[in-house]
């Protein structure tokens, strides 16, 4: 992990635009900081293009991808992504509406068995207003949970033939073939038309969690923010470079450096 401190700006001069999580990366304690704001708006003004790429559920993204200065959104750890066309919200699903249904009945199951069998977890609060999976609460509304209940939640999703992450806050399971990095991929390459095998160096990542692992490992400039050290015993794939700051702080580290590139950007 390279300290942040130690990147030179021009480094950072062919950069197209951000893709970012959420929770406890914009986010700090469960809040968007005026600053965390502040550094989207700035960037989304700089001309770089912005991403999210989060956990959080559809009706979460709904939302974001209207009233906040993103160009799009991916939510549910992939199962969709959500962008602006001419002022109209387009909803691009990668499983349809029967296909979404038959995976929520299979993930019933699983949550009676989640909350049989790890005291102290719940249903997150945002559960209602998603398409795809099961988030299970460890920290975020319930006290927090031992490491051990949350390693045991993923292995309950993984015995039943889901996918499971866990996020800083959420246990998400789902069915489907997907996660953040292969939507990711699929959206950029839709959307902002750039060519496939340009879009590792063309995008920096900011995140901070285990299901971050799969875009730490594939975009050459990853961020992790400093948080991130409460979670490197559970990822194998870590980021490239660590912020010194924790959560919102971090990400705005990571957009004063993109917007000093842009200095070494005209020079050039
Ligand atoms: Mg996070």
């Amino acid at each position: 992990l390279i300290n942040i401190e130690r990147i030179n700006p021009d480094s950072l001069s062919g950069i197209r635009g951000v893709l970012t999580d959420i929770d406890d990366t914009l986010s700090t304690g469960g809040c968007l900081t005026a600053d965390a704001y502040r550094a989207m708006w700035d960037l989304h003004e700089a001309g770089f293009l912005l991403v999210v790429v989060t956990g959080r559920p559809a009706g979460w993204c709904d939302h974001i991808a209207r009233f906040w200065p993103v160009d799009a959104i991916i939510g549910e750890n992939g199962g969709f992504y959500f962008h602006h066309d001419g002022g109209k919200l387009v909803r691009y699903f990668l499983y349809n509406e029967q296909e979404r249904r038959s995976f929520r009945t299979r993930l019933d199951e699983i949550r009676d068995r989640i909350l049989q069998e790890i005291p102290g977890c719940a249903v997150a609060s945002d559960q209602t207003y998603r398409e795809y999976d099961l988030a299970i609460d460890f920290c975020e509304d319930v006290e927090p949970l031992p490491w051990e209940s949350v390693i045991r939640i993923r292995k309950l999703f993984e015995q039943a033939g889901a996918t499971a992450r866990i996020s800083s806050i959420h246990v998400n399971g789902w069915f489907g073939e997907f996660n953040k990095l292969t939507t990711t991929r699929l959206c950029v390459r839709r959307l902002f038309n750039i060519p496939e095998e340009q879009v590792k160096d063309a995008l920096v990542f900011c995140g901070d969690s285990q299901n971050d692992e799969p875009m730490f490992e594939y975009f050459t400039h990853s961020f992790g923010m400093a948080n991130i050290e409460n979670f490197l015993h559970l990822i194998q794939d870590r980021p490239t470079y660590i912020t010194t700051q924790p959560a919102g702080s971090g990400f705005c580290e990571v957009a004063g450096l993109l917007l000093d590139s842009i200095g070494s950007r005209k020079q050039a």
